[in-house]
Formats: C-alpha cells, sequence, structure tokens
C-alpha cells in the first residue's frame, strides 16, 4: 500500500534512468522523452554541463539562507536580466512556478496600494485569462483561469477575474478603477497549448500603460528558450515590455528553482522584509541553473528549437492524418489537436490520455493538454533523427487509434 497522498492519477511507468532525450523503466525498456517532466528538462536528461555544475557546487557549499549573501544569485540574476530579459529589473529566486507567480500577485498588491483608486482605497484586482494555468498555492488556483483547480478549496483569495483569451473588446471592457494587473501566459501550456495573437499582447500592453496596470507574464512553462526567444513573449510581440514575469521548469534543467523579475520601476515597492524564502537561490540551485541558462544562451539551442519547430510541424502536415485538426503552439511547446469523434476511446476515458497511454506502450513519453491535445515538449536540443523516431510512433499509433480502422 502507497503512503504517497494520490493527488496524482499516475500512468504505469517508473523510469530509473535518463541520458539525454531517452529514458529507461526498472524492466529495462527505453522510451523517447519527449515530456521532458512536463517542460523541465531543457537539456535532456542529467546534461553533463549541469552533472558537473551541480556536483562541483555540492562537494563546496549546498545551501546558504537569504540572510547572508550568494554570489551564484548575483551571477544568475546578471545573467538573467543582461543576456535573456534585456530589460533593466531585479529578480527574486523561489523554488516553483506557483512561488514565482505568487511574488509577482504579492508585487502587485504593493503596487496597488502605492498607485491607489481616486478614494484612496488600494487597486487589488488581477485580471487573468480562462483556460490559463498559475500555480497550485491558493493564490495560484485564484489566478488560474479552470474551475477545477478549484474544487472544494473555497473561499479562495479574491481579486481575480478570469476573461476569454484573445478578446481584446472583453478586456477593455473589464477594466475596473480596482483593478491593477493583467496575468497571463503568452503560450497557455495546460491549458491546450493556446499561442496568444500579437494584437492581443500588443493591445494588453497598450492597456496597461493607458490604466497603469502592471503586465505580468507567466513564462513558467514557455520561457527560456522552450518557444525559440528566451522570453517567449518576444516570439509574438517583440516590442512589448511586461512589469514582471515569473519562471521555473527549464531554467533549472531539473534542478528545482525558479523566479521572478520585477523591472525597476516596480522593484523598489519590494523591499526588505516584504517577501522571502528559506531554499530559494542556493548556491547548489543557481549554480543548476547557470549551467542551463549559459548553454541556452548560446545561439545554437534557441536554432535548434526553432529549426525543430519546422520539421514538426512540416512531417505533421505531410501525413494529412484525420486524427489531426492542427498544430498549436511554438517552438518546441506544441500541442497536436485532435479530432476526438474520429478517435477510438474507452468508455470513461479522455482522449489524449488514452493516446498518451498508447504511446507510452509504444516507447515514446508525451503528455496530454485537455482533453483533445497532445503536447509535444522534447528537450531543447532535441536531434532531428528523435523527432523522426518519436513522430513515427505518434503516427503508428494515431492509425491504430482511428475509427474504423
Ligand atoms: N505557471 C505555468 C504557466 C505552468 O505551466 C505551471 C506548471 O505547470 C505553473 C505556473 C506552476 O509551476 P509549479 O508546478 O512549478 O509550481
Amino acid at each position: 500500500m502507497s503512503h504517497i497522498l494520490s493527488t496524482y492519477g499516475r500512468f504505469p511507468l517508473t523510469l530509473v534512468k535518463g541520458e539525454g532525450t531517452r529514458v529507461w523503466d526498472e524492466a529495462g525498456k527505453s522510451y523517447l522523452d519527449f515530456c521532458s517532466g512536463i517542460a523541465v528538462c531543457a537539456l535532456g536528461h542529467s546534461p553533463k554541463v549541469m552533472v558537473d555544475a551541480i556536483s562541483d557546487q555540492a562537494a563546496t557549499l549546498i545551501h546558504c539562507c537569504n540572510l547572508y549573501n550568494i554570489p551564484q544569485q548575483e551571477e544568475l540574476a546578471t545573467l538573467i536580466v543582461e543576456k535573456h530579459v534585456g530589460i533593466e529589473g531585479k529578480v527574486f529566486f523561489s523554488n516553483s512556478g506557483a512561488e514565482s507567480n505568487d511574488g509577482l500577485i504579492k508585487s502587485a498588491r504593493r503596487y496597488g496600494h502605492s498607485k491607489p483608486q481616486a478614494d484612496g482605497s488600494p487597486r487589488y484586482e488581477i485580471l487573468s485569462f480562462n483556460q490559463s494555468f498559475h500555480g497550485r498555492t491558493l493564490a495560484g488556483i485564484s489566478a488560474t483561469g479552470q474551475d477545477k483547480v478549484k474544487e472544494g478549496f473555497e473561499p479562495l483569495p479574491s481579486g481575480f477575474r478570469h476573461l476569454p483569451f484573445n478578446d481584446l473588446n472583453a478586456l477593455t471592457e473589464a477594466i475596473k478603477p480596482e483593478t491593477v494587473a493583467i496575468m497571463l501566459e503568452p503560450i497557455q501550456g495546460e491549458g491546450g497549448v493556446n499561442v496568444a495573437t500579437p494584437e492581443f499582447l500588443k493591445g494588453v500592453a497598450e492597456l496597461c500603460k493607458k490604466h497603469d496596470l502592471l503586465l505580468l507574464m507567466d513564462e513558467v512553462q514557455a520561457g527560456f528558450g522552450r518557444c525559440g526567444d528566451p522570453m517567449a513573449w518576444r516570439e509574438i510581440a517583440p516590442e512589448i515590455e511586461p512589469d514582471g514575469i515569473s519562471w521555473a521548469k527549464g531554467m533549472g534543467g531539473g534542478f528545482p528553482i525558479g523566479a521572478f523579475w520585477l523591472s525597476d520601476r516596480i522593484a523598489p515597492l519590494m523591499g526588505p522584509g516584504s517577501h522571502g524564502t528559506t531554499y530559494g537561490g542556493s548556491p547548489l540551485a543557481c549554480a543548476a541553473s547557470l549551467a542551463v541558462l549559459k548553454e541556452i544562451a548560446d545561439k545554437k539551442i534557441i536554432d535548434n528549437v526553432r529549426a525543430q519547430e519546422a520539421h514538426i510541424r512540416e512531417t505533421i502536415r505531410s501525413w494529412n492524418h484525420p486524427l489531426v485538426t492542427e498544430v498549436r503552439g511554438k517552438g518546441l511547446l506544441l500541442g497536436i489537436g485532435l479530432d476526438t469523434d474520429k478517435m477510438a476511446t474507452p468508455e470513461g476515458k479522455l482522449p489524449s490520455i488514452h493516446l498518451s497511454l498508447e504511446l507510452l506502450k509504444a516507447g515514446l513519453l508525451a503528455p496530454p493538454a485537455g482533453p483533445a491535445t497532445l503536447r509535444l515538449l522534447p528537450p531543447l536540443n532535441v536531434t532531428t533523427e528523435e523527432i523522426d523516431q518519436a513522430l513515427d510512433i505518434v503516427h503508428s499509433t494515431l492509425t491504430s487509434l482511428t475509427t474504423g480502422h
């Protein structure tokens, strides 16, 4: 009998080893990993640069609390601000995406106190979008635009409202005197791989300027090269400038670390005592992330992401498969839309989960995103050969699941 709290319905798989894009289960069977720990293992499994960085740092100093200076944080923050964000600002290191978003939400509340409503009461409301996912803390599920994560947890922290994604008119009409920020994923991951349109992102940025709202970009899943540019929003609307950004997942390549960035205009609001963490930004976590982000700062990884995206799109288009409705996403955060009416799915199972299970049996890990989308999230340094092998498995599995086949 397991003593693990059963918050997850797990796939029947136990991994014991990983190398690059391959993983092995306890029986020695190998799989291509196009899940990457849900967009985490940016450089694949156990890449040498990370193993070396973690081993060296672990042998020197594993943990140092935030009461003291941590030079690895300084180096990582400088790399993030100067090489990746390219806008002056300050970084706070956390341990996860949800924590990073909580930091942004708290910063927005501070902003609402510093720039209150006409009657002097603070602004506090954050607008976010349907199908978004912002994490599992209480504030994170409040910000999330999906009811399923909130059931049974009410009363939730108030001050969040959800609007249709990519609908600028609805957003324009929704802004009230108490509104202080707009939070969004430039490419929604968990919600089914939905890409913000350039018009929408530009419009959001303009509304933020006009109404003095903070533009908060959740790049937890999409950021640091997964979608091409290290800042996913730049792949869509390079001219916009957020006030806050959150990250986690790929920035640690598998070592738990997250961060949020605030522009220099907002950063002074989060002074000493305003926020904290025991573990966030430990020397070990920063050393791991430095190894990953230095590698990604080398343009070749981003070039590979763009080239492999084109290859995946071209290959899937050439199938003209009856089950495939479209390919959504950017870079290597891609979703294959499924025509579930044409798909043989056992009673009571979600089509996307059934497909993931069948792919697993055939030797490929790829997670669902909502009921009718399969996600492809290979490591950013995946090879064309690995993609061809994975897509062969996807193609034959889709064909075997097509009704009437
Ligand atoms: N934000 C986005 C866009 C995510 O995709 C996720 C996780 O899937 C989170 C936040 C939460 O991150 P974490 O699970 O590290 O708390």
